[in-house]
């Protein structure tokens, strides 16, 4: 075995072979270096042996991986409309576009066109948002997190934030309510129990040092049975009462209702700036259906703090996100064409007929090894939990479902499906009417 692993090839002679010369017309020689070392390295892990397929197809087929991009796009057939590993909200075509258009070159990002100077990034989708929201202000930063973070550390630090023991969440990706809390500076205090918390609770636990009544929407777990919470327009009127600021955490920001297509039990942003909060916090790349981003809207006085305080500037938002943000936004002028327009509104809204239609479309494509099957899909995103969209799935039987679906990962683009039983099902529902001859090819394949 030792002997075997002395008579590796050098890289200098492997980089020699007349297949891997030719890789570097195409390739910069760095690349090809790596590949040759990752070749012989794998070589040397498995004792020694030549690669099956031969040394130039195994440096060739190591810098093909090297090349590849990792992040790239991929086909989701799981039925999560805003599915997180997957990047959550495809964008509208007029968001990529206005994403475009800025990437290219110079935009106005911080200045002011009319009197040529200086201007502010804050500028870009304010009016929007309060056209759309009906607040006062309003202010976009990086995420979510980052914006609720910048919400207590300007209304709360060095004072107290009051929320419910009920709201003490944690929302995936080791984002928890109780965490960013102490990193602003403000100090928690919990009150309530697990399922029922009570406008006294909130009285009782207030006292010189309170700063803010915070409500944490619970976005992606619902509480059932035996439960009572304090709804945000009396925490609001409580909060005013002392003096202090009530500041919601809405999360998904969707800003229209969307229950005439079964979708309820979501508040909007709207009804929450209705309800009273000084500050709204919610995703740009939730239920809107934007970029990722983070977006505050409030009162005057609630975002001019937010905007001086110095973590503003530490989750900032980057001219990309506010482009396609505002392009987004501009579709919600009117709720049709946001419908149509915005990806994440249209999968949602699809009716089960005209899912139905794309499934099939899929199934006679595929042929035998193919059926049609009824299904649900989720909302995802930790946004309507326990919600499910009535929808079709292609469905696969297969001897071995786990390796087909693994088989279907490796394709390109890869295809995300899921494993039911003894069959390999795909979601028509995110499939995109555009993306069905590709499945068709992968599936028949
Ligand atoms: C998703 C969510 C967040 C975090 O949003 P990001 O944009 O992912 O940072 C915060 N709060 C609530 C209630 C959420 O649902």
């Amino acid at each position: 075995m030792t002997d075997l692993r002395r008579q590796l090839p050098s890289i200098d002679a492997l980089l020699a072979g007349p297949g891997v010369a030719a890789l570097l017309s195409d390739h910069p020689r760095a690349l090809v270096v790596k590949a040759a070392r990752l070749a012989v390295e794998a070589a040397r892990a498995s004792g020694g042996a030549m690669p099956p397929e031969g040394w130039d197809a195994a440096v060739r087929a190591a810098a093909l991986r090297l090349a590849e991009p990792s992040l790239a796009p991929v086909i989701n057939a799981t039925g999560v409309v805003l599915h997180t590993n997957l990047g959550r909200a495809p964008l509208a075509e007029a968001a990529i576009a206005s994403m475009t258009r800025v990437a290219r070159g110079y935009a106005a990002l911080e200045y002011d066109l009319g009197r040529g100077t200086r201007g502010s990034r804050h500028a870009h989708c304010r009016d929007l948002l309060v056209e759309l929201t009906g607040a006062a202000d309003a202010l976009v930063v990086n995420n979510a997190a980052g914006a609720l973070l910048l919400a207590l550390s300007a209304l709360a630090r060095g004072g107290e934030a009051v929320v419910s023991r009920g709201e003490l969440v944690e929302i995936g990706g080791s984002f928890r309510i109780p965490d960013i809390m102490a990193r602003s500076g403000a100090k928690l205090v919990e009150v309530g129990t697990t399922n029922r918390t009570h406008p006294a609770d909130y009285e009782r636990a207030l006292t010189p040092d309170s700063k803010i009544l915070l409500k944490v929407h619970r976005s992606n777990f619902q509480v059932t049975g035996f439960t009572a919470d304090v709804a945000v327009v009396e925490l609001a009127e409580m909060a005013h009462g002392h003096g202090l600021s009530c500041v919601y955490d809405l999360g998904s920001g969707l800003l229209i209702n969307l229950s005439a297509w079964g979708l309820s039990g979501e508040p909007t942003v709207p009804e929450g700036v209705a309800a009273g909060a000084d500050l709204v916090v919610f995703s740009g790349d939730k239920l809107l259906g934007g970029p990722q981003a983070g977006i505050l809207v409030g009162t005057e006085k609630a975002i001019a703090a937010c905007r001086a305080d110095p973590i503003a500037r530490a989750v900032r938002a980057d001219k990309l996100t506010l482009a396609a943000l505002e392009a987004t936004l501009a579709l919600y002028r009117d709720h049709t064409t946001a419908r149509r327009e915005i990806p994440v509104l249209r999968m949602l809204t699809e009716d089960s007929d005209s899912v139905k239609r794309r499934a099939t479309a899929v199934l006679q494509g595929v042929g035998d090894k193919a059926e049609l099957v009824e299904g649900d899909s989720e909302v995802g995103g930790g946004s309507f939990p326990g919600a499910k969209l009535k929808t079709w799935l292609v469905g696969i039987r297969h001897p071995a479902p786990d390796t087909y679906v693994t088989q279907l990962r490796s394709h390109d683009p890869p295809i995300i499906a899921r494993v039911a039983g003894s069959r390999v099902l795909l979601d028509a529902r995110t499939i995109f009417p555009e993306q069905v001859e590709t499945v068709i090819a992968a599936l028949r394949g």
